[in-house]
C-alpha cells in the first residue's frame, strides 16, 4: 500500500497569537457563520482561538451538578488565557443544539433555549470573575428569516 502524499497547505503561516477566543458548541453547521461574524462584525484575526465542545459553554454551568465537566474546561480555558495571552473571550450559543435538545428541562418548565441564554449569562459572569482582565462578550446565534439563507447573531446580555 503506497504512503499517503503528504500535503502542503497554501495558507500562510501566521505566528502572531490572536487575541480573541471563541468558546462554541461543535456543530459544523454553524462555523461558516460563526467565522464570518467573528471576522467581519467582530474583527477577530480569522485565525482566532476555539474552544469547542458540544453544548459550548455549557460546562462551565455544572460546578455544582458535574464538577468533572466544569473542571475539564475550567483548566483548559485557564491555561489557554494564560499561554497566548487571550484578551476576549465570545461565547456563541446556537438554535436547535442537539446537546441542550437531548437534555431533558422540562421537569422545570424550562425550553431549551431560554436554558442556553441563561447558562450563557452564568458562563459570562464566572468567565468575568475569573479572568478580570479579559473582555467577555455572548451571542446567540438564529436562523434568519426563512428568505434569507444566513443566520443571526444577538447580543445576549
Ligand atoms: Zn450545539
Amino acid at each position: 500500500m503506497p504512503e499517503p502524499a503528504a500535503y502542503l497547505s497554501p495558507v500562510p503561516w501566521k505566528e502572531i497569537r490572536p487575541d480573541t477566543a471563541i468558546i462554541m458548541c461543535v456543530d459544523g453547521r454553524w462555523r461558516p457563520h460563526v467565522q464570518e461574524f467573528a471576522t467581519g462584525h467582530l474583527g477577530a484575526e480569522a485565525h482566532y482561538d476555539i474552544v469547542a465542545v458540544p453544548g459550548g459553554i455549557e460546562p462551565l454551568t455544572l460546578v455544582d451538578l458535574v464538577p468533572k465537566d466544569f473542571n475539564f474546561l475550567r483548566r483548559r480555558l485557564e491555561s489557554l488565557v494564560e499561554a497566548h495571552g487571550t484578551q476576549r473571550i465570545v461565547a456563541v450559543a446556537h438554535q436547535d443544539c442537539a446537546w441542550y435538545r437531548a437534555k431533558d428541562f422540562s421537569w422545570r418548565r424550562q425550553d431549551p433555549v431560554e436554558r442556553q441564554l441563561t447558562d450563557l449569562r452564568r458562563a459570562a459572569r464566572w468567565l468575568r470573575e475569573t479572568f478580570p482582565d479579559v473582555a467577555v462578550e455572548t451571542w446567540f446565534a438564529r436562523r434568519g428569516p426563512e428568505t434569507s439563507p444566513g443566520v443571526i447573531f444577538d447580543p445576549i446580555v
